[in-house]
C-alpha cells in the first residue's frame, strides 16, 4: 500500500513513523516533510497549498491513502478535491472541517446539540461586541471566529482589554478574514486535556487522553505557543468516571449532531477540554490530530495505525478495537530561541545521531543540509520517551534532551510534573 501524508511538522513526523511500522505499507511519502520524514519516507517537494499539483502526484504515483496533517488544508477543501478525483483520503470535508475553522460555527453545534461548553456571544458587528464587552463579567476569552494559527485567542481582564482585542480582530483585522465575526466566552477555570476520538460520521474511537503545555514558560507562564510538551495518560486529571462523562456528555451528541445535520466527518477529531469544577466543558473542536499530543499518543499505540485510518474512511469503527501499551509517554519541545516570538534558524543540530532506549527525536522545523541537521521553525524537535510509568519517561525524556544541542534551544524543564503523583 502507498500512502502519503500532507505535512512538516512533528505531528507528521509521528504520522509517518507510526506508518512505516506497518507491515502493511509498501511506499511512504511525505510532503513537503522535514529532516525527520525524510529519514523514514521520500520528502516530495510540494507545498501544503499546492492541492491540484498534490491531487496530481497521488495519481501519477498510484497513492492508496493520502493522510492529512494540518487544519488549514482541510478547511481549504483538500478533503473534497482528493474525493472529487477519486483518491482515497483521511480527514472531515470542509463543510464538516468547520467545526474548527469556524469559532462561531463549532460554538453553535455544541448549542444545537447540548454539548457543555463556555457561555458566549457572536457578533459581526463591532459596536455590539464592544458594547457586550462593558457588561459582561470578566475574565473574558475574545477569539477571532476563524484560524488564526492559535494567535486568535485573546484573555481579557477588564473590560478595556476585551475592547481592544475586539478592535484589533474586528476593526484593525490583525486576523485577515478570520476576525469578520468575533466569539466572546466567559472564562473558564480548570485544567486543559487533549481527547483525540477517530469518529466515522456513525461511531466513534476514543485514544487514551493526553495534556498539552501551551505556554512558552515553565510553571504555564509566558505567552501561548503551539504546544511545548505533552504527556499520556494523564490519569490525575482524566479519571475514568470524567472518561466516561466525556463519552457521554461529548461525544455521543457529537455524534448525533453530525448525524442530524448531515456533515461527513471522518478522520480525527480533538476536542480541547477544560475539566471545570462542572465537569468537561469543550474549548475547541480541531479536527486533526494534535501536535505534539500525536508524538505521544502514537508512541504509545500498538495497533497498525493504516487498519484504524481504514476503518475510519469506511466506517467500520464500531467494530474496530486498538490495542494501547500500559507505559507512559513523555514529549518535550526544543525550540528555537525567542519562539513563539521572532528567532533565528540554520543552526546547527548535534546529538541526534545517539540513539537511546525509550527514546524517538521527532522533527518538526528541521532541514537536512550539507550532511548536517539545521534548524528550520519555531518548534524544532519533539524529544519522546516511553517508560513503565509517568516519572520514569520524564526522566529519560529530559536525559536525551539534555544530549541535543543548537544554539539558542529553548525548552520547559516541567513537562509532566503535573501528571505526577504528589
Ligand atoms: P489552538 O492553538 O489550540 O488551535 P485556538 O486558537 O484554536 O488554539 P482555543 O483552543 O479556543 O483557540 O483557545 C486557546 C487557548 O485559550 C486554550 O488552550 C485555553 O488555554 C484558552 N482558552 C480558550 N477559551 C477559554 C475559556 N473559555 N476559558 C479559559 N481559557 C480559555
Amino acid at each position: 500500500m502507498k500512502i502519503l501524508v500532507l505535512g512538516s511538522g512533528g505531528r507528521e513526523h509521528a504520522l509517518v513513523w507510526k506508518l512505516r511500522q506497518s507491515p502493511r505499507v509498501t511506499a511512504l511519502y511525505c510532503a513537503p516533510g522535514n529532516a525527520g520524514t525524510a529519514q523514514l519516507a521520500t520528502n516530495v517537494p510540494i507545498k501544503i497549498t499546492e492541492h491540484q499539483k498534490l491531487v496530481e502526484f497521488a495519481k501519477s504515483e498510484g497513492i492508496d491513502l493520502t493522510v492529512v496533517g494540518p487544519d488549514d488544508a482541510l478547511a481549504a477543501g483538500i478533503v473534497d478535491l482528493f474525493q472529487k478525483h477519486g483518491l482515497r483520503i483521511f480527514g472531515p470535508t470542509q463543510s464538516a472541517a468547520r467545526l474548527e475553522s469556524s469559532k462561531v460555527f463549532a460554538k453553535e453545534f455544541m448549542e444545537r446539540h447540548g454539548i457543555p461548553t463556555a457561555r458566549s456571544g457572536s457578533f459581526s458587528d463591532s459596536s455590539d461586541a464592544q458594547r457586550f464587552c462593558q457588561k459582561a463579567k470578566h475574565p473574558l476569552v475574545v477569539k477571532a471566529d476563524g484560524l488564526a494559527l492559535g494567535k486568535g485567542v485573546i484573555i481579557a481582564q477588564n473590560s478595556w482589554e476585551a475592547g481592544l482585542a475586539v478592535h484589533e480582530i474586528m476593526d484593525v483585522r490583525k486576523f485577515g478574514d478570520a476576525g469578520k465575526q468575533v466569539l466572546i466566552e466567559e472564562f473558564l477555570e480548570g485544567e486543559e486535556c487533549s481527547i483525540h476520538a477517530l469518529v466515522d460520521g456513525d461511531s466513534y474511537l476514543l485514544f487514551p487522553a493526553a495534556q498539552d503545555h501551551k505556554r512558552a514558560l515553565d510553571g504555564d507562564q509566558g505567552l501561548n505557543t503551539g504546544g511545548m510538551g505533552t504527556f499520556s495518560p494523564p490519569s490525575k486529571l482524566l479519571t475514568p468516571e470524567l472518561e466516561e462523562r466525556v463519552r457521554r456528555e461529548v461525544l455521543d451528541p457529537f455524534i448525533a449532531g453530525l448525524k442530524k445535520d448531515g456533515l461527513d466527518f471522518r478522520g480525527m477529531l480533538f476536542p480541547g477540554l477544560m475539566i471545570t469544577a462542572d465537569g468537561p466543558k469543550v474549548l475547541e473542536f480541531n479536527c486533526r490530530f494534535g501536535d505534539p499530543e500525536t508524538q505521544v499518543l502514537l508512541t504509545r499505540l500498538e495497533s497498525d495505525l493504516v487498519d484504524l485510518l481504514e476503518a475510519t474512511i469506511d466506517r467500520r469503527l464500531a467494530q474496530t478495537k486498538a490495542q494501547w501499551k500500559t507505559d507512559s509517554a513523555v514529549c518535550v519541545v526544543m525550540a528555537s530561541g525567542g519562539y513563539p516570538g521572532s528567532y533565528a534558524s540554520g543552526k546547527a543540530i548535534t546529538g541526534l545521531e545517539q540513539s537511546q532506549d525509550g527514546i524517538t527525536v521527532f522533527h518538526a522545523g528541521t532541514k537536512a543540509e550539507g550532511g548536517k541537521t539545521l534548524t528550520a521553525g519555531g518548534r524544532v524537535l519533539g524529544v519522546t520517551a516511553l517508560a513503565g510509568d509517568l516519572a520514569a519517561a520524564r526522566q529519560r525524556a529530559y536525559a536525551a534532551v539534555d544530549g541535543i544541542q543548537f544554539e539558542g534551544r529553548q525548552f520547559r524543564r516541567d513537562i509532566a510534573v503535573k501528571g505526577l503523583s504528589a
